[in-house]
């Protein structure tokens, strides 16, 4: 294993941080990217890196490793860093406001200009020129500030990889993916090993995160060479939520970091007989069919429901209690579905998002991410 520093730009003198990247294996064949806490205070990935990392070493050491793995066991040197009044704040950079996981430089319409006229009849040697091209144009995005050094620095080790993994968790979820509808044939497979109970799917939901980043450009250059030349969907990027901020557990870990072992085992990363396909535990449901569930007042939260639990529409899934006047609202689930992700906080003020239902049918327009 090596360990590659990435220093970021320096926002003032006498200060640098770095990102530190861990490398297994070798460059030429399958290569996966896997990060944790990109927003940083998102942590059972960190834990879940601890555990792949003492796998990885055993598999190294027994000469297993057939791939190229690059961890990233703290994707966010910044946001591990912003505490105010005693609480972590990783989601959002304190200084631009912006989050950790949107607004990654788009390169693909300037590869594409770029390398049109190499591209042939052989899919394999076109994804060969567009992942040089595309890491080429991702060195050279120029940056102003040591959050965009960071977004540069995150893609320059993973755009070229065939599997990206980016760990992160909810406020109190069951664990559950995001990922471009390109990716679920794939992805489906992941699911299965990882025993997710829900994918999320959309294609371009807006802002570029993370994931979105390293997938769209396969299927953005297919549609634009299509009938000319074959581009496949040469990168499957995926984020993983790991359950709740709160599941930071040596069982879950060990058990979430086997998990990806065996996928990346079945996929041919690593020598040796992968498990066999275990069978789903959940499905895939549009993102667009997600949808929240909003406090109308604001009051002390208590759920009447966990999360995991099939509602049907106009199901109470939690009370806001207003002690002042004893007044009890009644939340409901909006659509029949899946309720996978719930607040953490116990006080919701008027218009609060207090947890997500995921329906099957796609309802809502526009960017479908959160803040
Ligand atoms: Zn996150």
């Amino acid at each position: 294993m090596q360990t590659s520093r990435h220093p970021l730009l320096s926002p003032a003198p006498g200060t640098q941080r770095e990102l530190i990247s861990l490398h297994y294996g070798r460059a030429g064949a399958q290569k996966a990217y896997i990060q944790a806490s990109l927003h940083a205070d998102e942590l059972p990935g960190m834990l879940v890196a601890h555990h792949l990392r003492q796998q990885l070493d055993a598999l190294e050491a027994s000469g297993r490793i057939n791939g190229e793995i690059v961890l990233v066991p703290m994707a966010n040197p910044i946001g591990l860093s912003q505490f105010l009044l005693h609480g972590h704040l990783g989601r959002f950079e304190l200084n631009s406001g912006e989050n950790f996981n949107r607004h990654y430089p788009d390169q693909i319409a300037n590869v594409a200009a770029a390398i049109e006229s190499e591209l042939g009849d052989d899919a394999a040697r076109n994804v060969r020129l567009l992942r040089l091209a595309l890491r080429e144009a991702v060195l050279q995005t120029p940056v102003d500030t040591e959050l965009q050094s960071l977004r540069r620095t995150l893609m320059s080790l993973s755009c070229d990889a065939d599997i990206v993994l980016d760990l992160h968790c909810d406020a109190e979820a069951v664990l559950h993916l995001y990922t471009e509808t390109p990716c679920w044939p794939e992805c489906e497979v992941l699911a299965r090993f990882l025993g997710a109970r829900l994918t999320l799917l959309a294609q371009d939901s807006g802002d570029r995160p993370f994931d979105e980043i390293c997938s769209q450009p396969w299927w953005r250059w297919a549609e634009q060479f299509k009938n000319r030349f074959p581009i496949p969907q040469a990168c499957l990027s995926v984020t993983v939520e790991l359950r709740g901020q709160a599941d930071v557990d040596h069982a879950l870990a060990r058990r979430d970091a086997q998990h990806i072992i065996d996928f990346l085992t079945h996929r041919g990363l690593i020598s040796g007989q992968a498990p066999a396909l275990p069978a789903a535990v959940g499905d895939a449901r549009p993102l667009a069919g997600s949808i929240p569930v909003k406090s109308p007042s604001a009051g002390v939260l208590t759920f009447l429901r966990d999360a995991g639990a099939m509602l049907r529409a106009g199901e109470v899934l939690a009370h806001v209690i207003d002690p002042l006047s004893n007044q009890v609202s009644e939340l409901t689930s909006p659509v029949d579905g899946l309720l996978f992700a719930r607040e953490s906080v116990r006080f919701a003020h008027a218009g609060m998002k207090v947890a997500k239902v995921a329906g099957l049918t796609a309802l809502r327009t526009g960017k479908l991410l959160g803040d």
